[in-house]
């Protein structure tokens, strides 16, 4: 028998929500606005109890900073976000009492890097990251077939970057570091120094190649640091696959021929790469990770 699990991706703008035992076994989806937590929670509750069939567990992957300790009381929380109205929310706590089902929790960039080595561009591999650059810039992944969790979770959006003033002199968004990765390159940091909607830039505008530069200087940190088999890049803002080759030519220049690989040199295509699962990288993660749970449990 087909076992079904739910998936919820909790992002800052929209919940996610999905039905399914595997990419090619998705009962139903539904998305959210996130509002206030009563609210939105009111709704993904709702949705979940008219579930045509039983569910095995669900999966959170949550925008964060998010408690993943399971001996802290606050585990399973969104905890110290920007977010209005979200700080200290129980998000694992509410969706399993309203539910009565287990519940699996992580971050939304380790579920979308979850779900991409279970049915995606990471398959057979055992350390890989997945970032996401889009209203926020964040980073999860594994490394020798473990999660990254370590003392909270990694930030990886909030790197500091190497940024020439004369070439630059944007000082970025971020409200804790000015201009850190997130503050130079998410969504909301594009519209702000661009002043339009980052969808609406050409393909020829000198955002691009100034985006692809910072991505790629932070890919180089986050190779030399970890040693990737493979980066994942998601989120609106890599909805513009032609920052691909820009950043892997960057990320070739700035590496500079220093770490010896094929997968660096001639199949950099291979290497640095969209999610396989596309859009539906975190909320499918999401039931990798309820499904992993389920089995870990069982
Ligand atoms: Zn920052």
């Amino acid at each position: 028998m087909t076992g079904y699990y739910g998936g919820i991706e909790a992002g800052g703008t929209k919940f996610n929500c999905i039905i399914a035992a595997d990419p090619a076994n998705i009962l139903a989806e539904a998305r959210f606005p996130t509002t206030t937590p009563d609210e939105t929670l009111a709704q993904v509750i709702a949705w979940f109890r008219a579930a045509p069939v039983p569910l095995r567990a669900i999966g959170i992957g949550s925008f964060g900073p998010v408690d993943l300790n399971p001996a802290s009381p606050t585990y399973g929380y969104i905890t110290t976000t920007p977010k209005p109205g979200w700080q200290y929310t129980d998000l694992a706590g509410a969706v399993r009492r309203a539910l009565n089902v287990p519940v699996a929790f992580d971050t939304d960039v380790n579920a979308a890097a979850l779900g991409e080595w279970r049915w995606g561009a990471a398959q057979g591999l055992d350390t890989v990251l997945y970032i996401t650059v889009g209203t926020g810039i964040g980073g999860g992944g594994m490394v020798g077939g473990r999660l990254l969790h370590g003392l909270l979770h990694p930030e990886m959006g909030h790197i500091r970057l190497p940024r020439d003033p004369q070439r630059d002199p944007f000082p970025g968004i971020c409200p804790y570091h000015g201009d850190c990765f997130e503050g130079l390159c998410s969504g909301p940091a594009l519209r702000v120094r661009w002043g339009q909607d980052p969808a609406t830039l050409p393909q020829d505008h000198a955002a691009w190649a100034l985006q692809a530069h910072y991505t790629a200087l932070a890919l180089v940190n986050y190779i030399c640091v970890l040693s990737p088999q493979r980066i994942i890049l998601g989120g609106g803002v890599m909805n513009n696959l032609f920052l691909f080759p820009l950043i892997r030519r960057e990320v070739q220049a700035l590496l500079n021929g220093y770490i010896v690989h094929p997968d660096l040199h001639e199949h950099i295509e291979r290497y640095i790469v969209p999610p396989a699962l596309g859009a539906r990288a975190g909320v499918l993660g999401a039931v990798a990770l309820a499904q992993r749970f389920f089995d870990a449990s069982a």
